[in-house]
């Protein structure tokens, strides 16, 4: 039998149970073979029958001595086996198995029999019981040797597919499957053994010790895959033609000095580091990672500065109109005196399938028409654009991009319908908005810009290595200096009449605050205040200062000048859903108040806390709840405890485990069967180290050894394809 046979034609198999595998997405024999357990118990024989109680299920053998019917309440029944240890001495205790209100099992069972059984001994009066047993009645001892006396693989399973059913098949392909040892997929010096018998013995292991290096073995084939995919893709990309666009940097100087603070080290390491990617013919494909508040945005801006004045247009993506916005008033500021040419594109059109024309190069000779644009001029056309609709966008559309410089925008600019003339870099803000599908298209044309990705959601590294392994990683691991304390406190509800005060005095003293809410319209199933009920009651608590509503479901036209007063400080507190979870500066903002907390994520809380700290003050993130679960407080104190964000990223890994991070549409990656990124972090380090000495000594597979490997990437890449559908 091969690997790659349909169960269905298998005659053994029941038809009924055909359809409930295919629900566990099982439908060739080597799909089954590779549906792992997901643990498994120790279910080798106890040497005697227990005389007291276990919380530790144990397996046992004995003889049915006596069986027993008793009915209870009316129409129930308790079926009774009694067992007897085989070799019984004066001192052996009979076991009692219990089953209530299962009529098959009396049938099963008899005086006389055999049973091997599985399940918590408990002391019942004198007695010494297990309710429930898994059991098997001893006939021929293959059968038993499948499911007891051995350590028992336990497998994902469903209705209509149990244990039992899982087990017993893989025991009989396992068995019958062709002999000769099934190919490993990784290179013989980062894997032992055979993957046949590492199979083999993931299923029905003979020792623990033999199930861990069998698990390693997997484990270390799956992430290879995945590592070669990844390395594939970044080799692609590299290969792929592109053109420096860096310029002297004469302009980003200029920028630099102009601004009201030093450059952290940090800040200047990764632009050097992104300078050199700009100066390089090959595509530049940069993660920078960076607290909130880490300074990001003027990395982005210097990026852009080099790219322009080399002559090319530079793009910057945020992921929320707001912060698209923000992003343009801010870079106005810098930018305009220095002449700079800024315009804002906003308009949305999401369609996911949709083209991608603003790769499409329509114009023929842009280059040339690109490089006589710098230096710039003062004619901006489309300067007074904040509000405009999507309709005078779309008019104007043409003339304001291609005399542009620097175009800001949503992640929507993906898909508009304006060719950028001549692209050379493309800023990505806030990245974990962002899937890698999308990043993809980016990097898909030639020649391709450069693209500098920033994201504030500190991964772990393991992640990194795996999520974003296919980009170079810039980190900001500096702080501004002149930054003031974030104090962070989670109170209960009945603390508000304090609460109150304390941000009254603090408004007081000339600071401004947010007041933050989970949802946005009450609903009755979720009994969540919410932002737009609450909001009538805030604004009467906090007169005579000024409270503003801001909300997802707010249109534009209104959110946009809402967020203005408030960065004027025209008004001194926001009451808001999440919109301003990402990027949002207002520096004169030191009080982040928010509301049922326990709804929030730990990565959710963190970047909101980023809206507060942004200066020299002190500020105050104070997190209410009024669930004192344990749960929660454990969550929520570990803000309390830290205001680093790697470090939230792992404890938040921790509590969660990494969640849908890996395997689906968003990643681009295929899920994983077997390896898990925290657990397995050494063993991914080891697959990664082998698949890019494979890359860097054969950065085109063409080595005869190297074939099937390609093969492999061409199977991982139909994963994606079947997980995405
Ligand atoms: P983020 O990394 O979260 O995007 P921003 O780029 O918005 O952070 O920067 C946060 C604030 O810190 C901004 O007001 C910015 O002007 C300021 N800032 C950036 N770099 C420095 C620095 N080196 N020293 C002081 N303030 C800085
Ligand atoms: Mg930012």
């Amino acid at each position: 039998m091969e690997i790659s046979q349909e169960l269905a034609d298998l005659e053994w198999i029941p038809r009924p149970r055909l359809t409930a595998l295919r629900r566990l997405g099982i439908i060739t024999v080597e799909d089954l073979l590779t549906h792992f357990p997901r643990r498994y118990e120790d279910r080798h024989e106890f040497p005697e029958f227990p005389r007291e109680e276990s919380d530790v299920p144990i397996c046992l053998c004995g003889e049915v001595v006596k069986t027993q019917l008793r009915r209870f309440g009316g129409w129930k029944k308790i079926f009774e086996a009694t067992l007897q240890e085989t070799n019984a001495n004066a001192l052996s205790q009979p076991l009692v198995c219990r089953w209530f209100n299962l009529h098959y099992v009396q049938k099963m069972i008899a005086t006389g029999q055999k049973l091997v059984v599985f399940g918590k001994p408990r002391l019942r009066g004198k007695r010494i019981c297990i309710d429930h047993p898994e059991f098997e009645v001893i006939e021929t001892d293959d059968e038993i040797s499948i499911h007891f006396r051995r350590i028992t693989p336990i497998y994902p399973a469903t209705e209509g597919v149990n244990q039992r059913l899982l087990r017993s098949i893989a025991f009989r392909l396992l068995r019958e499957v062709s002999e000769e040892p099934l190919e490993t997929m990784a290179p013989a010096a980062l894997v032992n053994g055979d993957r046949r018998s590492a199979i083999q013995e993931i299923h029905f292991p003979n020792s623990w010790e033999s199930l861990k290096s069998a698990r390693e073995h997997l484990v270390l084939s799956e992430f290879f895959a995945l590592q070669m995919l990844i390395a594939s893709r970044r080799t692609e990309c590299r290969a792929r033609g592109g053109e420096a666009h860096c310029g002297s940097g004469k302009l980003q100087e200029e920028f630099v000095q102009s601004l009201p603070f030093e450059l952290t080290d940090a800040q200047r390491k990764v632009i050097s580091e992104i300078r050199r990617d700009l100066d390089r013919t090959e595509p530049m494909n940069r993660l920078l990672q960076g607290d909130v508040g880490s300074g990001k945005t003027v990395v982005a801006i210097s990026a852009m500065l080099l790219a322009i004045e080399a002559g090319f247009q530079a793009a910057l993506m945020a992921p929320t109109q707001i912060l698209a916005e923000q992003h343009y008033a801010v870079l106005r500021q810098f930018l305009e005196p220095l002449g700079v040419r800024l315009s804002l594109r906003t308009a949305a059109r999401q369609e996911d399938n949709a083209p991608l024309p603003l790769f499409d190069r329509t114009e023929t000779n842009n280059e040339i028409q690109g490089r006589e644009r710098y230096p710039g001029s003062a004619d901006v056309p489309g300067r007074d654009d904040t509000t405009e609709t999507r309709d005078a966008c779309a008019t104007r559309g043409q003339t304001q991009i291609d005399a542009s410089q620097i175009i800001i925008g949503t992640h929507a600019l993906l898909y508009e319908k304006v060719s950028f003339s001549n692209l050379g870099l493309v800023v990505i803000d806030e990245q974990h908005k962002f899937g890698v599908a999308q990043r993809a298209r980016l990097t898909a044309r030639e020649p391709a810009p450069d693209v500098l990705v920033m994201t504030a959601t500190p991964i772990p590294r393991t992640l990194t290595m795996t999520v974003y392994g296919d980009l170079d990683v810039s980190v900001i691991d500096e702080m501004p200096r002149n930054r003031g304390k974030i104090v962070t406190a989670v109170r209960g509800e009945t603390k508000l009449g304090e609460v109150l005060s304390f941000l009254r005095a603090q408004l007081d003293a000339g600071r401004q605050a947010y007041v933050i809410y989970p949802l946005i319209d009450e609903s009755e199933k979720l009994e969540v205040k919410a932002a737009a009920t609450e909001f009538e009651k805030w604004r009467d608590r906090l007169r005579p200062f000024r409270c503003e509503l801001l909300h997802g479901r707010i249109p534009m036209p209104e959110k946009q000048p809402t967020m203005e007063r408030f960065r004027r400080g025209q008004s001194q507190v926001l009451i808001s859903t999440t919109v301003i979870e990402v990027g949002v500066d207002v520096p004169n903002a030191t009080v982040l108040l928010v509301e049922n907390a326990e709804r929030f994520g730990l990565a959710q809380l963190h970047q909101l806390r980023g809206r507060i700290g942004r200066a020299q003050h002190r500020s105050y993130c104070i997190l209410l709840t009024s669930d004192r679960s344990n749960e929660t407080m454990t969550k929520l104190s570990i803000l309390e405890k830290t205001n680093n964000g790697f470090e939230i990223a792992e404890a938040d890994w921790d509590l969660r485990g990494p969640g849908d991070l890996l395997g689906t549409a968003q990643s681009g990656l295929p899920a994983l069967k077997i390896g898990d990124l925290k657990k397995d972090a050494s063993l991914m380090r080891r697959a990664r180290a082998a698949a890019m000495s494979i890359y860097d000594k054969d950065p085109r597979l063409d080595l005869p050894e190297n074939q099937r490997f390609r093969q492999l990437i061409v199977e991982e890449q139909g994963r994606i394809f079947s997980n995405v559908s």
